[in-house]
């Protein structure tokens, strides 16, 4: 199975895309994982990326492309996948359906209020960059590794309502496609804010049992 899943600044997208991923056998892909991981090498495509990035840019499409479908292809066809954070526009959409068949596309919603409380209370390790929650989680050190945590700048509050309204003015036109698709499942989650991760997925399955 082939999923790509979307979701707005803390709605929780990443947390259960991990979660279907290990449940399902599925490849868990992850531009943001990628592109942070190319950033951190010495080359002059991992300081363009992480440049790019660092200034809240977009990177250019066929450069998406190229980097991601050369991870879809290691995860496919043994196992399917789950797409988090690509596609992103709409021609990344069109490419990526012309080799590979979706099965199915998650989104996940929430209120700009339960995002503006989760993010401002998002921590992330320095080190191995795993996201905490002070909601959740003690935030004194990282749960993983021990090392400490830190607030990134786009986790503050204007800054939040600022990717909320981008993320539906991006992703807008990116659902219509894929919902306009011929055998491509489309599923809405919506996240609240008492909702944890291990929640979001009991949603996920009730709503993917009712589609099976
Ligand atoms: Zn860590």
């Amino acid at each position: 199975m082939n999923i790509i899943i979307v979701g707005g600044p803390g709605a929780g997208k990443g947390s259960l895309a991990k979660l279907i991923a290990k449940d399902f056998k599925l490849v868990h892909v992850s531009s943001g994982d990628i592109f942070r991981e190319m950033a951190l090498q010495k080359t002059e495509l991992g300081d363009y990326i992480g440049d790019r990035i660092n200034q809240g840019m977009l990177l250019p499409d066929d450069l998406v492309d190229w980097i991601m479908m050369k991870h879809i292809n290691k995860a496919h066809p043994k196992n399917g996948f789950i797409l988090d954070g690509f596609p992103r526009t709409r021609t990344q959409s069109e490419s990526l359906v012309q080799s590979m068949h979706i099965d199915m596309v998650i989104s996940v919603k929430a209120t700009a209020e339960t995002v503006v409380t989760r993010l401002c209370g998002r921590y992330m390790c320095e080190k191995c960059g795993v996201i905490h929650n002070k909601i959740w989680h003690d935030i004194s050190k990282c749960r993983e590794c021990g090392s400490p945590l830190y607030q990134r700048e786009d986790d503050k509050e204007e800054a939040i309502l600022k990717r909320i309204a981008d993320y539906n003015k991006q992703f807008a036109p990116i659902l219509k496609f894929f919902h306009g698709l011929k055998k491509c499942q489309m599923l809405e989650i919506q996240s609240d804010l008492s909702d944890n991760p291990e929640n979001i997925y009991k949603k996920f399955l009730e709503q993917y049992g009712k589609a099976h």
